[in-house]
Formats: C-alpha cells, structure tokens, sequence
C-alpha cells in the first residue's frame, strides 16, 4: 500500500492564501503563498471577494503539491487554519455569495456594538462567549448583512442561505457543497457561541435575529470534517482551527500554562488554561483553544494592536531605517534607550488598559537624545506591552509560567528576544520553524487520520533555535518597568483631558 508522505495545511490568511506540505518530521517540503485583493468600499471598512479567497487557495494547493511531486494520495489528511471573524454568506443551492466577505477588521458595525452595550448585553456576552463586544466578532457582521443585502433576511428564513467564517468556506467548497461546518476554535470568535456549553446560544441568537438554520455544525478542531475530490482523489480535510489557536498548538503549547508570543505587524500572546476557561477582568478574551483530545481545551488571549507596525513607521514614515531588521544593530550600539519610552498607541491602547483614544507617546526626551535611542524605545515597547500582557495573565490564571515560546517576523531580533527575557523574567525559547500556525493546522490533521501516533510523537518535532535566559537584576528590571508605566500613564492622561 502506497504509505502516505505528507499532510497539507491550508494557511489562509488577511492578505494571502498559503499551502504547506510538511512532512512526518514536521519539515516544510513545499510552499506557495499568494496574496489577492483588500477591498475597501469606504473609510474603516474591509471586504474580501469570498472567490477570491476560494480560487487562491486551491491556485497555491494545487501548485505546492506539483512543486513537492505530490499526488491525492501521497496526502494523508488536510488542516485548515485561518484569519478570524472574517463573515461569509452563501446561497445553500447554487454555493454563491450573496456579498462580499467582511473581514474581522471591518468597523461598520462599531455603532451596532454600543447598541448592545445600551441593551444592558456586555456581561451575557462575555460570560457565554468570553469576548468583551466588539465590532471584530463576527455577530454583527452577519446581522449586517442579514439586515443590508436586499433579500438576505427573507432567503435565510426560508433556509436558503448559510453563514460560515472562512474555515467552513473552504471546506464548503473542498467538498461540493456537502459539509457545512466549522471548528470550535473558530465558532468561540463569532460572539455567538457559548464557549462552556459547546453549542450556538439561543439568546445571542435571538438577540441578532440570526436563524439557526444558516449556522454551521460545530466540531472539534482535530476531527474528519469530510472528504474532497478537488485534488484528483480523495482526501479527508481532518482539522481546522484560528490561526491564532493554530499558532498554539504548532508550538506545542499543550499543557496548561503553556504560552506562546507572536511578534508581527500586531502581538498576540495566547495562554493555555486547560479545562478551565478563566473570566478575565482585565480584557484578556477567554477562548477555545485547539486540542486534539476529545476534551475542550480553553486560552486566554490578549493582543497588541500595535507591535511590528510601530518599527514599519519608523522606517516608512520617519524613515530613521532601510530595514526592520536594522533595529537589531542600532539597539546593540547603546547601553539603554537613554530614558526614552515610546507608547505606540497609534490606535487606543488594548488590554489591560482599554483606552481607545489613548494616542503615541513619547517621554523622556533630553537634548542628548538622539535617532538611535527613539528606534531602541520603539523597539523595546514590543517588549513591554507584551510584558503588560503576561502580567495579567499571570494574575488572571493564577498559573505559574515556565518559559514564553515566540514566533512571528519580529522574534527574530535577537537584541528583542534578550529585551523580553529580562523585562519578563522568563526563559524565552525560539523554534528553529517560526511557521506555527500553519504547523499546527497540519498536526491536528495529521493527529486525527493517525499520521502522527499522539502529542508526544509530535513534541519530538519541536525543535528549540535558541533560547533567551534574564540576565538583568531585579532593581534594574523594576526600574525599567518603572519608566514604562509612567509612560503609559502619560498616554493615557492624553486621552482623558480631551475637552
Ligand atoms: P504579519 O504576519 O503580521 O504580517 P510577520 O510575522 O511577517 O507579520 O512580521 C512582520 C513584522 O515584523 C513587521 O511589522 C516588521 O516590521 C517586523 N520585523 C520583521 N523583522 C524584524 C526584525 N528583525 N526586528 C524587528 N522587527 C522586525
């Protein structure tokens, strides 16, 4: 019998659409990526054209198999993982959109979110959900379009339509129409899902006028979703979950405590909190994390909005760089940043503060400042509000954190991973293969169709780069950490004296 030699992982992301084919070991064997079009129809709104979505996914599928040799069946199972929140409705009978995508970064329904907050919903939401209301979720987007494309409302009483994030999209597609699914990675992030009882909630439900009959069956993130004929035989597509979740468990982070830490144009820092989903009271999101066992795992998630993006505007804006890999250089040539803090609160400050019209600070400026020690601030804030996160997580789960796995563009500045060591007191470890999420999607597919045996066959895959221990004293640290958060404080005064 012809032994089965990879596992696909569909990686579709905001600006593009990714294949990977990895192997047993859990190397890369072949990756396509492309990117397809943002659109962007006013000020503050984001769509996608589902096709597109569709038709550059199966493009670089088909073309990472080519290029790897690969044939149906040389592929063991399909993973799925993919952008968040990003809102799709289709026609049951024909497959057809009947609009546009709307992706998780689109605010037209910001309005519609303080609505709620007056209907006195803010607490239902976070206690069924975990997520604090927001725009974002894909809840509102759905009724949007429910309410704004002419039909819709009548179409979906009658059950014609069906309502998908981009997961069940795709396997909507992957299978002709046959399985309308999604996993519970990507159901905890609709705001309509009630994380402790596993199932669509009534009350949001009704709350949105949303009928039950467009909604997707939920299963595990690890499970056989169906099988498709796309590729020129049969394959089983056997896993989807977010890519955030995704990230997560392509670092191993299986184990309560367990945390990992993205460094891109945003952070994210997701927290495995085991069977237990912890309420935050300081912003973090409790959420379903991605387990290949038959228990629900759950995470706690915070994010920087504004992480990598602050050292793409010292270089395309101030244009202080040629390079974001340049900050490295520069840091390396100083003692410290010379007193400096930067606050990149370019778009409000998320948790724990929530100040959204918190604005970019800079403090602590002296005549001998000089260009070296604004690009050393700005790149140690990634560090400190990564650290302002772990804090609350810490507090929050109560766990005790061992070590902070990293991946995204960023981790590798090595002057930056060394940063965060001192600043948060922890061991830092750096994969040698930063590409996580996609990973992940391809062991929780490989893990449900048996080409990897269990969690621990898999650990064997994560291969430690380079680690980063502290190497500062605690008087130094709490002085630096000091600094910061007066600096913050100042970010935030400006948004409060407005008048
Ligand atoms: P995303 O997936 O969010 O698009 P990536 O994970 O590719 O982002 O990371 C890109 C971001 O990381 C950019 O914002 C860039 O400025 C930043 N970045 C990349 N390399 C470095 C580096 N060596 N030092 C600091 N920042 C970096």
């Amino acid at each position: 019998m012809n032994e089965k030699q990879y596992v696909i992982a569909m990686d579709q992301g905001t600006t593009s659409s990714r294949c990977i084919l990895f192997d047993r070991r859990g190397a890369v064997r072949s990756v396509v990526q492309r990117e397809f079009p943002q659109i962007y129809p006013q000020p503050g709104w984001v769509e996608h054209d589902p096709m597109d979505i569709w038709a550059t996914q199966m493009g670089v599928t088909m073309e990472a198999m080519q290029k790897a040799g690969a044939r149906a069946g040389d592929i063991a199972a399909i993973g799925i993982t993919n952008q968040r929140e990003t809102t799709l409705v289709w026609d049951a009978a024909t497959g057809n959109p009947v609009c546009n995508a709307i992706v998780w970064q689109c605010r037209r329904t910001a309005e519609r979110i303080e609505r709620l907050r007056r209907d006195g919903l803010e607490e239902t939401v976070r206690r069924k959900t975990g997520l604090i209301p927001d725009a974002y979720f894909s809840a509102s987007k759905l009724e949007w379009i429910l309410d704004n494309v002419p039909g819709a409302r009548e179409r979906a009483e009658r059950g014609e339509l069906r309502f998908g994030t981009v997961d069940s999209w795709l396997i909507w597609n992957l299978t002709g129409g046959r399985v309308h699914a999604t996993d519970c990675t990507n159901a905890s992030r609709t705001m309509l899902f009630d994380i402790h009882k596993l199932r669509w909630d009534p009350e949001l439900l009704d709350y949105f006028r949303i009928p039950s009959s467009l909604l997707p069956r939920v299963l595990p993130s690890s499970s056989i979703f169906g099988e498709t004929e796309t590729f020129g035989g049969s394959i089983p597509i056997a896993a989807a979950a977010g890519d955030q979740q995704a990230a997560l468990f392509g670092q191993c982070g299986f184990e309560p405590g367990d945390v990992k830490s993205t460094y891109g144009t945003g952070g994210f820092l997701l927290m495995n909190t085991g069977t237990e989903a912890v309420p935050s009271r300081r912003g973090l999101l409790t959420t379903i994390a991605a387990s290949a066992g038959g228990e629900t795992r759950y995470a706690l998630e915070g994010s920087v909005f504004v992480a990598g993006a602050a050292i793409q505007w010292l270089r395309d804006e101030l244009r202080l760089l040629d390079s974001a890999a340049q900050t490295e250089e520069v840091c390396r040539r100083l003692e410290d940043a010379g007193g400096v803090y930067v606050v990149p609160a370019f778009v409000g400050l998320g948790a724990p503060y929530w100040e959204p019209y918190a604005r970019g600070t800079v403090v602590g400026l002296t005549r001998g400042v000089t260009r070296d020690h604004l690009i050393r601030a700005v790149t140690e804030s990634l560090a400190y509000q990564t650290n302002d996160l772990l804090r609350a997580m810490k507090e929050e789960s109560g766990l005790t954190l061992t070590s902070l796995k990293v991946d995204g563009g960023a981790s590798a500045n090595d002057f930056l991973m060394q940063f965060q060591a001192d600043l948060s007191d922890l061991e830092l470890q750096r994969p040698r293969y930063i590409e996580t999420t996609a990973l992940g999607a391809a062991y929780l597919a490989g893990l449900a169709t048996g080409f990897w045996r269990d969690q621990e066959d898999i650990r064997g895959n994560w291969a430690c780069e380079r680690t980063f221990a502290p190497g500062i004293s605690r008087e130094r640290r709490q002085s630096l950490l000091k600094g910061w958060d007066r600096a913050v404080r100042c970010a935030v005064a400006w948004a409060r004296d407005e008048d």
